[in-house]
C-alpha cells in the first residue's frame, strides 16, 4: 500500500484545508504528490538530476537511501530533468520510496489502475473527494503522463542487480 499523508506539511496549518472543492483538490494534490505532465519521461535513466550513472554509487538516487536501487527504468514523482548527478555526489536518505512513489516501471497515470479509460480522471482520488472530503460533485482531473505516489503502474520490488 502506498503512502497517503492525511496532513501534508503544505496544508497542516490550514484549518479549512477542504472547505471548498478547489481546496480539497489542492489538499489531495499535495498529499499524494500529484505531478502534472511536464513533457518529460519520468525515468531515472532519462537524465534525472538525482540519478547517479557512474562510479561506486551507480544506479543510486541522491535523495533515496544508499540501499535503494534505481536502475534506468525506475521512476518516481520527484523526477527533474537535468544533467545526471556526478559520481561523487552524496547519496542520502531524504525521502522514502513510499512517499516519492518510486516504482520499477513507469510511474505515469496511464499505467495506473486508478485512472479512468482515457486517463483524464483519477477514480481513487475522486472517490476520496466525495466520500472522505464531502464534495460529491468534485472530480480529480489527471493527464496520461501525470503521476502520484499511489501509482500502481510498476512493481515496488526492485529487480535483481547485476554484479
Ligand atoms: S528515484 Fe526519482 S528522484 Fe531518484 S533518480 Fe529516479 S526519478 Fe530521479
Ligand atoms: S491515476 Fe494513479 S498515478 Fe494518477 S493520480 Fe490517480 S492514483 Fe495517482
Amino acid at each position: 500500500m502506498r503512502y497517503f499523508d492525511p496532513f501534508p506539511k503544505e496544508l497542516r496549518e490550514d484549518a479549512d484545508y477542504a472547505a471548498t472543492p478547489q481546496k480539497a483538490i489542492e489538499y489531495l494534490t499535495a498529499s499524494v504528490v500529484y505531478m502534472p505532465p511536464d513533457g518529460t519521461q519520468k525515468e531515472c535513466g532519462n537524465r534525472c538530476m538525482m540519478h547517479v550513472e557512474e562510479g561506486e554509487n551507480k544506479d543510486r538516487c541522491t535523495i533515496h537511501a544508499p540501499d535503494v536501487f534505481v536502475p534506468d527504468k525506475a521512476s518516481c514523482c520527484f523526477y527533474i530533468k537535468g544533467p545526471a548527478a556526478p559520481p561523487d555526489h552524496p547519496v542520502k536518505k531524504m525521502v522514502e520510496p513510499e512517499f516519492s512513489g518510486l516504482v520499477y516501471g513507469e510511474v505515469t497515470c496511464k499505467n495506473c489502475d486508478h485512472a479512468n479509460e482515457d486517463s483524464s480522471v483519477c477514480n481513487l482520488l475522486t472517490s476520496i473527494l466525495k466520500t472522505q472530503l464531502g464534495h460529491e460533485g468534485a472530480v480529480f482531473n489527471i493527464a496520461p503522463d501525470g503521476c502520484c505516489n499511489l501509482n500502481t503502474g510498476g512493481s515496488t520490488e526492485p529487480p535483481e542487480q547485476e554484479v
